[in-house]
């Protein structure tokens, strides 16, 4: 289900640009507009999902596949032995400001533990 009004649909739907680097049936990845890192990738579903919250039982197998994808990324982007962070950030003190699903993969810098 795609909603007009969410970027991330609009990014999937190539109604809006982004820099995709991986897209199939599932999922789709591309870079962030504002990285906080040199390696800065989203990878979200295709289908509209608010948040981690609105999961339902049949798209866990869906999120485990989100991660394989971010798993094939790092090693393509060249982060993998280097290391990376995985963030999927959740409502507002999570701080969430696009309401439709993403993992964030993030690498090519050192990360501090926890965070700010
Ligand atoms: P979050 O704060 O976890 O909801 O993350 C949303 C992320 O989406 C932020 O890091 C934004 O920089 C990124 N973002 C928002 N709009 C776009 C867009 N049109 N293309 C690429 N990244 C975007
Ligand atoms: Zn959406």
């Amino acid at each position: 289900m795609s909603n007009d009004s969410c970027v991330f649909c609009r990014i999937v739907a190539n109604q809006a640009t982004a820099n995709i680097l991986y897209r199939d049936q599932q999922v789709t990845a591309f870079r962030d507009a504002h990285p906080v890192g040199p390696t800065h990738l989203l990878i979200v579903p295709n289908k509209h999902i608010d948040s981690l919250n609105d999961l339902q039982d049949e798209d866990e197998g869906l999120m485990g596949y989100m991660f394989a994808v971010a798993r094939r990324l790092a090693a393509k982007e060249g982060v993998d032995q280097s290391g990376y962070r995985l963030v999927v950030n959740t409502r507002s003190e999570g701080g969430q400001t696009v309401f439709h699903l993403h993992l964030h993969l993030i690498g090519g810098r050192h990360m501090h533990w926890p965070p700010g």
